[in-house]
């Protein structure tokens, strides 16, 4: 967008029903074309989404306790439809229908931002922000090739896809790799080193992480190679990433000063996250794992 009026930052500034983390990388960076698109899953980027996960996993447990009572084949796959069903309308009520829903859409228009949302399963939706229609366009296109891509595996899994792979072969697909990064504006090394990386079963998460943990012994660390979340760049020294990471700074310093402070914090705690990144994937991986008895 073009000049923004200073009352209007500062309004945003002080919205509470939005994360700092996704007023910077969301809104702000797209709005500001730093970065054609930007992602935030809901409802675990909204400030309330984990009570709002937890308030769907309750209002279906009735439900799903009684569906891993069922022994018929049929009756299970017709039970499954169900709580699909369920868990859907679910979603409507509890995230669609909250004021934190209302105020994120409503401060897309705000910021003249244009959204996309996906359904990736009955209660975990993606929602996209860009500018450009033809942004949007290569955004829907994607997500019908992730949908392919994904039902190609679930009928013929092939022989060596572990559950990862199984739940999310589109990580393990360089074009589309590619293709999706280039929308969301990283540097093309980082992204091919990403995708390279997946294609040789290295763990990308872990991999960052030591990188990091090497790199520290020996030198000082610049946290604007962490420039947004979720993104690894193919070294902690990147001179791609950084020169983004300052480009980051400079726009939002520029914009007001509060946002300079608070794009500071936001990579810095990028930069611990990608530090812990592999100890978060093994919290994530335990809740899967069988509860021994004691
Ligand atoms: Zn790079």
């Amino acid at each position: 967008m073009k000049a923004m009026e200073q009352s209007k930052v500062e309004e945003f500034i002080e919205e509470k029903q939005i994360s700092p983390k996704a007023k910077l990388e969301a809104y702000l960076a797209t709005s500001l074309k730093l970065r054609p698109a930007s992602q935030i899953t809901i409802p675990a980027e909204f400030p309330s989404g984990l009570q709002m996960g937890q308030q769907i996993d309750e209002n279906v447990k009735p439900q799903l306790t009684q569906l891993q009572q069922i022994r018929d084949m049929r009756a299970r796959a017709m039970a499954v439809q169900a709580l699909k069903k369920l868990l859907e309308k679910q979603f409507e009520t509890i995230v669609e229908d909250s004021d934190e829903y209302r105020v994120h859409y409503d401060w897309a228009k705000k910021l003249e931002l244009k959204t996309n949302q996906i359904k990736v399963r009955p209660t975990v939706h993606e929602l996209y922000f860009y500018t450009e229609r033809k942004t949007g366009g290569n955004i829907n296109k994607l997500m019908r090739e992730r949908e392919k891509i994904r039902r190609k595996v679930q009928r013929k899994p092939g022989e060596n896809v572990n559950s990862i792979r199984f739940a999310y072969p589109e990580e393990f697909d360089y074009k589309w790799l590619l293709k999706l990064g280039a929308e969301l504006g990283y540097p093309e090394c980082c992204v091919k080193q990403y995708a390279e990386d997946r294609k040789n079963n290295i763990n990308v998460e872990a991999r960052a992480s030591q990188q990091l943990v090497e790199l520290v012994k020996d030198t000082e660390i610049d946290t604007h190679v962490y420039y947004t979340g979720y993104f690894f760049p193919c070294s902690p020294q990147c001179e791609n990433a950084l020169k983004q990471g300052y480009k980051w700074q400079e726009t939002f310093d520029e914009l007001h000063a509060k946002l300079g402070e608070l794009y500071q914090q936001n990579i810095y705690v990028n930069t611990e996250l990608v530090l812990r990144q592999p100890e978060l994937i093994q919290k994530y991986l335990a809740q899967f794992k069988p509860k021994a008895k004691d």
